[in-house]
């Protein structure tokens, strides 16, 4: 290809709302261009390296044993109510009408799709396992799109599904995408590392998700160097001890504490009290209804490992009014006990009662994190504005519904599985992989006929990769000052070739088409910069781009009989003219 021939408009500086270096990068280096927020159109070299990227995919799924099909974007909503996720997933759906009035939706995901193929088409064990994967453009209706291609509304996926006979058989499918994503991103360069992760709201009991490290990153990944645990922190756990129990306490005490709201100011003069002898209660609306959750006082509330544990599908904080229809006090001084609202009496109090009862808020559950489990001598909200109790013990005095990991880990907290400080770093998700059981295959009947005739659902699992955010994953890390670094497997050209004098009947030029065309021949993607620039321009350029090999071709060197070599990340090399093709083949196998 000859730079003028294409479309590489490369800027000098990036459009303000470009805020990482890898959006920056895609944009300055001519790879894509906007056309409204969270939309963009992939320019010729940023497609090349999207396709380069789609090729390795490909590659390895077939490798695999996967097999590739072509799911329509167009999903009729009725197999998203036949799953249930019309509701859950409502928030992300892009929703369109046709002109009949005919609601559709744009596909996100392909679950509702495969599985109503699956319970069409596949009736025996015979037919079993299988693997389909795709290919194709996704939707989401991202209201806030951020970060180029890493959150945008529509986005390029490969999404897999796999269909087994018994879970070992799913496993053994979910091992072996688990391996094929290991090695599509080693192949495409990135440092990508596997972490424990929740299963959301597209189901399953148990998840990995494939992270690369970066600190623009939307992700947290909580890790242990010492034994290799990692897990999301939205599900990561650790071995943090227990409050532990004191002397038996006195008995309960309600204490004044007049504008103090804060677990803060309940530390400090005069009360004095440790966060970590405070029960905070949350009250959250799950599902529609409140539910309180009770974490120590310096601990956070995870929300995701709420849903996860509860199985809540709508999970928010409650309103000050919400709060206070529940419990009859403000955040602040909320408690889970005096949940009668003892503190009123008389005609006031019959009213609360009834206006609790109206609202469907007077049953509700209490949740608490394991962390409180047998711990006493602790202070909490008295449900009385301006008003705690202490002296408090959680299992004598609480009627706690459930146990369960609640809290949000902390780095240097001791890994759950060797005791070794945990770190925490930022990370960026590329793939994820899902052992889904027999959530959609029941929902959608896709069930086939086992050795002994019985009808059983299969055993499926689902697993993604964003692939254009792959693309970016690998300009955020490999990025420098000037420019995309890019690893040679995904480049959108491998080899550069520029000659300093562009007259057809230069020397310089008459070279460089024979080094195009002798690197074409060996299949080495070669681009040739004819443009009639000063060679500054030209190899700011290419280093902008990123190729991972220059060979320039200056009147000075030419007249010594040499071009100059330079890999993208490495010194210049002056090499004689007949040598030249052979220096750069070796290089290209060595970056
Ligand atoms: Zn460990």
């Amino acid at each position: 290809m000859k730079w003028t021939q294409t479309l590489i408009p490369t800027l000098r500086e990036a459009p303000a709302d470009a805020e990482i270096v890898s959006h920056k990068l895609l944009l300055r280096a001519g790879l894509i261009r906007k056309l409204a927020g969270g939309v963009y159109t992939f320019l010729p070299l940023g497609l090349r390296a999207l396709r380069k990227v789609e090729k390795i995919i490909r590659e390895e799924m077939d490798r695999a044993g996967a097999v590739e099909v072509l799911m329509p974007a167009l999903q009729p909503p009725e197999i998203w109510e036949a799953s249930g996720r019309a509701e859950t997933a409502s928030n992300v759906l892009f929703k369109v009408k046709d002109s009949a009035g005919r609601q559709w939706f744009l596909s996100p995901t392909a679950e509702e799709v495969i599985t109503t193929l699956a319970a069409n088409e596949i009736n025996s064990y015979r037919q079993l396992p299988k693997n389909f994967y795709q290919i194709s453009l996704k939707f989401r209706d991202e209201i806030r799109p951020r970060f180029g291609l890493m959150r945008a509304k529509e986005f390029i996926m490969k999404d897999a599904y796999s269909f087994d006979t018994t879970d070992e058989g799913a496993m053994a499918s979910y091992k072996k995408m688990y391996d094929a994503y290991t090695n599509i991103f080693a192949r495409c360069g990135l440092k990508a590392f596997p972490v424990e992760a929740d299963t959301g709201v597209i189901g399953g009991n148990y998840s990995h998700e494939f992270m690369v490290p970066a600190e623009t990153g939307e992700n947290e990944v909580a890790f242990c160097e010492a034994c290799g645990y990692a897990a999301n922190i939205e599900k990561a756990t650790s071995g943090i001890p227990k409050t532990g129990a004191r002397e038996i306490g006195a008995a309960i005490e309600k204490f004044a504490t007049p504008g103090v709201v804060t677990i803060e100011a309940l530390s400090k003069e005069p009360y004095k009290i440790p966060a970590n002898r405070q029960i905070k209660t949350l009250v959250y609306i799950a599902d529609s209804k409140p539910v309180l959750i009770l974490i120590r006082g310096d601990d956070q509330l995870n929300e995701t490992k709420f849903a996860a544990k509860t199985g809540a599908v709508a999970v928010r904080a409650a309103t000050p009014q919400e709060c206070s229809d529940t419990l009859g006090a403000k955040p602040g001084s909320l408690g889970a006990i005096n949940l009668q609202f003892e503190h009123l009496t008389g005609k006031v109090r019959d009213e609360m009662l009834e206006i609790r009862k109206h609202l469907g808020f007077d049953s509700f559950k209490i949740y608490a994190d394991e962390r409180l489990q047998g711990a006493n001598d602790m202070t909490t909200g008295a449900n009385e504005d301006g008003f705690h109790l202490k002296n408090v013990s959680i299992e004598r005095d609480i009627k706690v519904t459930a146990w369960f990991d609640l809290r949000t880990v902390s780095a240097g907290e001791p890994c759950v599985k060797c005791g070794k400080p945990l770190k925490i770093r930022r990370a960026i998700e590329v793939g994820h992989v899902f052992k889904l059981g027999t959530k959609y295959s029941e929902k959608l009947n896709a069930t086939f006929l086992d050795e002994a005739g019985a009808r059983k659902p299969s055993v499926m699992g689902c697993y993604g990769i964003g692939v254009t955010r792959t693309l970016q994953a690998i300009i955020e890390q490999g990025n420098d000052k000037d420019g995309v670094v890019w690893p040679l497997s995904v480049a959108p050209y491998q080899v550069c070739i520029t000659p300093l004098a562009v007259a057809p009947e230069s020397e310089a030029m008459k070279l460089a088409e024979k080094f195009y065309a002798e690197l074409s021949a060996k299949s080495i993607d070669v681009i040739l910069d004819d443009r009639d620039e000063r060679p500054g321009v030209k190899f700011k350029d290419a280093d902008l781009v990123g190729f991972p090999i220059r060979i320039a071709l200056g009147e000075k060197s030419l007249a010594k009989g040499e071009v100059e070599i330079k890999p993208r990340n490495g010194a210049v090399q002056f090499v004689k003219i007949d040598v030249a093709v052979e220096a750069v083949l070796a290089l290209a196998k060595a970056v």
